[in-house]
């Protein structure tokens, strides 16, 4: 395995970055999680978009443009052998700085990429549904550090999935401060209610996922009425289903919430439908 960093592919054993990285020592930078399917690159640009965002929300210059971007993700696949499936992880990390917070120390960025195969969850949990929890980790407000952010400050979402697995679940809901629903740990969360399809605004605390926004558009033509609207954990407890969605996590029922069953625990039809037509979209709407 070869992994990119500052215009190189070293191998993975010698990828290592400094002790001063300010990535390492205060989560300061950003990244992006993006899937190949049959060789197609899904929604790039959308990823890419998200990327620059974050970057220039957390006044982070990138130092190569998109489509030097897009060159080093193909090179970096290509050394790889992957042609088919991957996971690919972008990282930009504020890069070698000394021991204080000021980021103006810190000259270069470092680029890294990753680019491997990764299952989320088991295969079979996309048959039967997951179980959720929620967890007392609340998720951060947009006056904080906005949810839009894909920032690597994880602590918070990882608190979250810390918090499910000890109550034996398997993936957190997170609340916002006031009680709405924001998202899993790293999942947006959709839940079906007739033909009404509910997902939580970002400004409620959930990161604006792509693969939310893939699901979104593909619902509406399909004819869902596809609303983005807060809603609390009552409306979970008593939707018809339940799923999440998130490029590592693709398109997962939800069965269960705090023990108690979501309408027959099994994972519903709507949400079989609209993982369906995702896969098909997957293959076929992706950049080559
Ligand atoms: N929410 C969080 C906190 C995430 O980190 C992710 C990440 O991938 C998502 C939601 C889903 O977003 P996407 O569909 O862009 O992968």
């Amino acid at each position: 395995r070869y992994i990119y960093m500052n215009g190189q592919l070293v191998e993975k054993e010698k990828a290592v970055v400094s002790v001063y990285d300010h990535g390492f020592l205060y989560g300061d930078g950003i990244f992006e999680g993006i899937r190949m399917y049959d060789g197609n690159v899904f929604r790039l640009r959308e990823h890419l978009e998200r990327l620059y965002d974050s970057a220039r929300s957390i006044l982070l210059n990138i130092p190569y443009t998109m489509s030097e971007l897009e060159d080093i993700i193909v090179e970096t696949l290509r050394k790889n052998k992957l042609y088919d499936t991957a996971y690919i992880r972008l990282v930009v990390s504020r890069g070698v700085g000394d021991l204080g917070l000021d980021p103006t120390k810190c000259k270069t960025p470092n680029l890294i990429v990753i680019a491997e195969q990764l299952a989320l969850f088991p295969k079979e949990l996309y048959d039967v549904g997951i179980s959720m929890v929620t967890v007392p980790t609340r998720r951060n407000r947009p006056d904080i550090l906005s949810p839009k952010v894909k920032s690597l400050n994880y602590l918070n979402n990882i608190m979250v999935k810390a918090e499910a697995n000890m109550a034996g679940a398997n993936e957190a809901l997170t609340l916002n401060t006031e009680g709405y629903v924001a998202e899993g740990s790293g999942q947006n969360i959709f839940i079906v209610k007739g033909k009404k399809l509910l997902t939580p605004p970002s400004y409620v605390g959930a990161l604006e996922g792509i693969t939310r926004n893939a699901i979104i558009d593909l619902a509406r033509d399909l004819g869902y009425d596809v609303r983005e609207e807060p809603f609390t954990r009552h409306d979970v407890y008593v939707a018809d289903e339940v799923f999440l969605t998130g490029t590592a996590a693709e398109v997962i029922p939800v069965v269960s919430l705090d023990a108690r069953m979501i309408a027959d625990g099994k994972p519903g039809k709507e949400t079989h439908n609209l993982l369906n037509h995702f896969r098909k979209l997957v293959v076929e709407d992706g950049l080559k």
